[in-house]
C-alpha cells in the first residue's frame, strides 16, 4: 500500500470451533471487530462490532464455538483459519475445576473441602502455558469466580515485569489487548530473567508468596473456593524441574496440567504418585503457539519495561526525580563472599550465602538498572517483603552524589530501600 494510506479491509468467515491466528504486523497495530455471531479471545468474549486495536507483534487467536464473521485490516504479519484446536480439551478441563469450585464453595465450614482447585500450568517454553492459564482464569471469571493467578515465570511476566513472582485476583476476563490489570499485584523481586542465578533466592520468595496467599485465603472464603491458577516457567531440565516439584509442592498444587511434552508428564505422575490428591493431566499443545527466540523474548522484556513506565499506549507519563545519595539504600541479595579466597584460613571454602542482603556502592554502573522498590520498612524485612513497584536509573552524578530517577508517578518513594538484579533497560 501507498505511504499514509490506509490498509484495505478484509472479511473472514469463521465456521464453528475454529480459530483465527493472526501476527500483527512488525510496526502497525492492527483493527478488527466482531461483525456476527460469537467469538473469544483467549477465554474472553469479543464485544459485539466493537473495534479493537491490537499493538505491533501480538499473536493471539480468535476461536469460535459456533461461527462468527471477523472484519479486519488486511495488513498483518500472517493470519490464518485452523480448524483443529485443543480448544474442547481444555474448557473440559474448565469444566472439572468448576465443580470442584462449587463443591469446595458448598462446603465452607470445612478447612479443607473449602479449598478450590490449585491448578499448575507446566511445559516447555512456547507451549502456551501463559495462554492456557489465562483462559481458565477467563473462563472462570466470566462464571462470577475470582481465582488468584499466580506467575513464577521470571523470564516473560504476564502479570508485572520479567524478573518477579507474583500474584493477583482476577475478577473479570482478561481484556485481550490490554491484559492483566495491574491493580494490586502481589510481587516478589527475583531481579534475574532466569533462577539458575540463585535458586535458593527463588525458593524463599515462592515460599514467601505461598505463606501470604495461604493467609488471605484462610479469612476469604470466596478466593479459597475460586483457588489459583499458576503460571510456571518453561525451564523443565535438571534445576528447571527441581523448580517445578518445590512449587507444587509449596503451593499445595492439586491438578497439574501438563502441556506438550510427555515425558515431563510420565516424570511427574511418577514423582507425584505418592499424593493421591494430585491429579496430572497431559494436555496437547495447540499448533497456534508461536514460537519465540530469545531475540524476541529480549525485546518483548523491554516493551515490558516500557508499558509499566509509559503504558501500552503511551498514555501514562512518568515522572523524573532526583535524590541524594544518602536518601537511598540499594542491596543486592546474595552473591559471593566479600572476603577473598587467600584472606580465609587455610583449608576453608569462601561461601556466598545465596540470601545475604548486601549493600551497593553507587556508581555510573547503576545507570540503565531497574531497581525494585521494596515496602521494608527495616532493613531486616527487606528479604520477606513484596515489593511497591519499579525506579529506572536515568543519571548518577559522582560529585553531587545525586541519582536521577524515573518512576511512574511523582512523589516520594513508599520506602528508601531499593533492590538490584540484572533488569536493565535502555530506551529506544
Ligand atoms: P514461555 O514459557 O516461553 O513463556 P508459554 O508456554 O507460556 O511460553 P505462550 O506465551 O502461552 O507460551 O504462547 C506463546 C505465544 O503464542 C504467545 O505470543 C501467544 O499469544 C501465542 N499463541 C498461543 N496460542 C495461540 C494460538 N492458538 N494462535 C495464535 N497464537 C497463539
Amino acid at each position: 500500500a501507498a505511504v499514509g494510506s490506509s490498509p484495505a479491509m478484509k472479511q473472514v468467515k469463521l465456521e464453528k470451533e475454529s480459530e483465527l491466528r493472526i501476527e500483527v504486523n512488525v510496526n502497525s497495530s492492527l483493527r478488527l471487530r466482531l461483525l456476527s455471531g460469537t467469538a473469544e479471545i483467549f477465554g474472553t468474549e469479543m464485544p459485539p462490532e466493537n473495534w479493537l486495536i491490537f499493538p505491533p507483534r501480538m499473536k493471539f487467536a480468535i476461536f469460535t464455538w459456533y461461527g462468527a464473521t471477523i472484519e479486519m485490516q488486511d495488513n498483518t504479519e500472517t493470519d490464518y483459519v485452523a480448524d483443529e484446536t485443543p480448544m474442547i480439551s481444555y474448557v473440559n478441563v474448565h469444566a472439572v475445576l468448576e465443580g470442584r469450585r462449587n463443591r469446595a464453595k458448598a462446603s465452607a465450614s470445612d478447612a479443607d473441602a473449602s479449598q478450590g482447585p490449585r491448578v499448575i500450568v507446566v511445559g516447555p517454553t512456547d507451549s502456551g502455558k501463559s495462554t492456557l492459564s489465562r483462559m481458565l482464569l477467563s473462563w472462570a471469571a466470566k462464571q462470577g469466580w475470582k481465582p488468584t493467578y499466580v506467575d513464577l515465570d521470571i523470564g516473560q511476566g504476564s502479570i508485572t515485569l520479567p524478573g518477579c513472582i507474583a500474584a493477583t485476583p482476577i475478577e473479570m476476563p482478561i481484556d485481550p489487548v490490554e491484559g492483566i490489570p495491574l491493580e494490586m499485584p502481589l510481587v516478589y523481586f527475583f531481579g534475574h530473567n532466569t533462577p539458575t542465578v540463585n535458586a535458593d533466592l527463588y525458593r524463599v520468595l515462592s515460599k514467601e508468596l505461598a505463606q501470604i496467599l495461604e493467609r488471605q485465603f484462610s479469612g476469604n472464603a470466596e478466593s479459597r473456593a475460586a483457588g489459583m491458577v499458576i503460571n510456571t516457567m518453561g525451564f523443565i531440565d535438571g534445576l528447571g524441574y527441581d523448580l517445578l516439584l518445590h512449587a507444587i509442592d509449596t503451593f499445595q498444587a492439586t491438578v497439574v496440567l501438563v502441556l506438550g511434552q510427555d515425558k515431563l508428564c510420565s516424570m511427574l505422575k511418577d514423582a507425584l504418585k505418592q499424593k493421591p490428591n494430585v491429579d496430572v493431566v497431559k494436555l496437547q499443545k495447540s499448533g497456534g503457539v508461536v514460537s519465540r527466540n530469545s531475540k524476541f523474548r529480549a525485546s518483548a522484556r523491554n516493551q515490558r519495561i516500557r508499558e509499566y513506565f509509559y503504558g501500552l499506549s503511551n498514555d501514562l507519563s512518568p515522572h523524573s526525580s532526583i535524590a541524594n545519595f544518602s536518601d537511598l539504600a540499594i542491596y543486592r541479595i546474595g552473591g559471593g563472599p566479600q572476603a577473598p579466597a587467600s584472606a580465609l584460613p587455610i583449608g576453608a571454602q569462601p561461601v556466598a550465602d545465596p540470601m545475604r542482603l548486601v549493600p551497593v556502592n553507587i556508581n555510573r554502573d547503576l545507570v540503565n538498572l531497574v531497581l525494585a522498590v521494596s515496602f521494608a520498612k527495616e532493613q531486616d524485612q527487606i528479604l520477606s517483603s513484596n515489593i511497591a513497584g519499579f525506579i529506572w536509573i536515568t543519571d548518577i552524578d559522582i560529585p553531587r552524589k545525586k541519582i536521577t530517577y524515573l518512576a511512574p508517578s511523582a512523589g516520594e518513594l513508599p520506602s528508601k530501600f531499593l533492590l538490584m538484579g540484572s533488569l536493565t533497560w535502555i530506551e529506544t
